[in-house]
């Protein structure tokens, strides 16, 4: 460990769990762990009593075991998790972590960080950012009512939630509300069908002006749960209460939901979150940057930007792993740590299709030389090839703009996103140059 602070290392590596992980997962079971000892290669880390210490083992073990791993670059390292010796583990009756439900719920589940401030807008989210923020100003208003937000992982369905649970706290607003999971809503309703006491389900939705419940499609498969939510989501919209909710998929994509509680999700504002546009993946890791008060230039964020497309979840992880290892470490955040954390976390070490051989292969098929197509030349017959090779290589490999620019002899970005659309529209103008691309294009990807 001669490298690493052990101790560091396990908050580093917290702090990636904490961003893997759905928010109430990571504070129910990991938030209040702490290092306690080395002993050999193996961390020993302590829990607030042996039940949680052996649940957050089984359930994420192996995963905590990577992430050490790959932050400390040390394959040997492993993990130990032991109970609180002061506190035995619960009793078998109480299975799960105790959450002092009332409070907890409306404050410690929220990720302090997850605000509108925090959240950058773009085309893909535009929607329910809007629909998000109006809620939040006006209550209970019978257009955007419930708030129905859904899309896929890590596109920033939670954060929105919880940016209107951090809005309606803003003093002097005196606004009440309840910001719960699904799978707590549905913990909290067994635990009450067992006891035959259903005070603490009721309990979750009175007094409150918002509902604000996370992950709608765990109530799959639980019709009671179901049938009790329909009841209380029938009263509190009669007493002109907001509800949001978000989901994985559209309403009526919900399986195993029964119809009359989609057509009540569906008669309000339904707003989906795509994934984020270039422009808007490069700005949300600026904002990241910032907040970790790293240093990276732009066109190492270009190139992040351009490897990682679907997951805003990926992306903001890339940036914490390389903050953790600039911070443990000490060295800068370059170009060529930010590629090997790419290609480590997309999984996809070989890559067969480099600029080299995406050009030289071009450049057979249109009869140029590989030196040609890198070269000055401006006649059509090599500005085509060359501008062929561009979106080629943009289209195949994770490159930035920058980097394509750079191996094209110094050309600049703009340089290569102009021959992009120029071939884009010759294409369309030209059948013949597009068979041929197409047979480039085969070729390439059977390599
Ligand atoms: P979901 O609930 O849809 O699976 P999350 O809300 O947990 O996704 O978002 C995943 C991560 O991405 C979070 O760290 C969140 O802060 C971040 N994130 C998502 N969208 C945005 C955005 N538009 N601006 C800033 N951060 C975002
Ligand atoms: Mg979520």
């Amino acid at each position: 460990m001669e490298l690493f602070n052990p101790s560091d290392l396990w908050s580093s590596c917290l702090q990636e769990a904490e961003n893997r992980l759905e928010s109430t997962e990571f504070e129910a079971w990991l938030k209040d762990s702490i290092y306690e000892d080395i002993n050999g290669t193996r961390l020993v880390i302590r829990f607030r009593n042996s039940f949680v210490a052996g649940h957050t083992k089984s359930r994420f073990g192996n995963m905590l075991e990577d992430i050490i791993r790959d932050i400390s670059g040390r394959s040997e390292l492993a993990l130990q998790f032991i109970g609180n010796p002061a506190e035995p583990g619960p009793s078998v009756t109480e299975k799960l972590p105790s959450r002092n439900s009332s409070s907890s719920s409306e404050s410690t589940f929220l990720r302090s960080n997850y605000t509108f401030e925090h959240f950058v807008v773009g085309p893909s989210n535009q929607l329910a950012h809007a629909g998000a923020l109006a809620v939040s100003r006006d209550i209970g208003s019978t257009n955007y009512n419930p708030l129905f937000i859904y899309g896929g992982v890590g596109l920033g369905k939670t954060h929105l939630i919880q940016a209107i649970a951090h809005y309606l706290r803003q003093e002097g607003l005196n606004r009440t509300f309840r910001y719960i999971s699904t799978e707590l809503l549905v913990e909290t309703f067994i635990r009450c069908v067992l006891r035959n006491d259903y005070t603490s389900f009721r309990k979750l939705f009175n007094g409150i002006d918002y509902f604000l419940m996370d992950d709608i499609q765990f109530l799959k498969g639980k019709v009671e749960t179901q049938e009790a939510f329909f009841h209380r989501f029938n009263e509190l919209t009669q007493q002109g209460k907001q509800i949001v909710l978000t989901s994985d998929r559209p309403p009526h994509e919900l399986p195993g939901l029964p119809e009359r509680l989609i057509s009540r999700f569906q008669s309000g504002l339904v707003a989906d979150i795509k994934p984020p546009e270039y422009e808007t993946r490069l700005a949300i890791l600026q904002l990241l940057v910032r907040d970790e008060e790293l240093e990276v230039s732009l066109d190492v964020l270009d190139f992040i930007a351009s490897s990682i497309r679907k997951n805003v979840r990926q992306l903001s992880g890339v940036i914490h792993r390389l903050a953790a290892m600039s911070r443990l470490t000490g060295c800068k955040v370059d170009m060529n740590l930010a590629q090997k954390e790419i290609r480590s976390s997309l999984g996809t070490i070989t890559r067969r299709l480099t600029p080299g051989n995406i050009a030289s292969i071009v450049a057979e098929g249109f009869d140029v030389s590989p030196s040609q197509l890198k070269g000055k030349q401006r006649k059509r017959s090599v500005l085509v090839p060359r501008q062929v090779a561009m979106s080629l290589i943009r289209e195949l490999t994770s490159m930035s703009l920058m980097e394509i620019g750079s191996f094209f002899s110094g050309r600049d970005h703009s340089t290569v996103l102009n021959s992009i659309d120029r071939i884009k529209d010759l294409k369309e103008k030209d059948p013949e140059l597009e068979r041929k691309i197409e047979e480039i294009r085969r070729k390439l990807v059977s390599i």
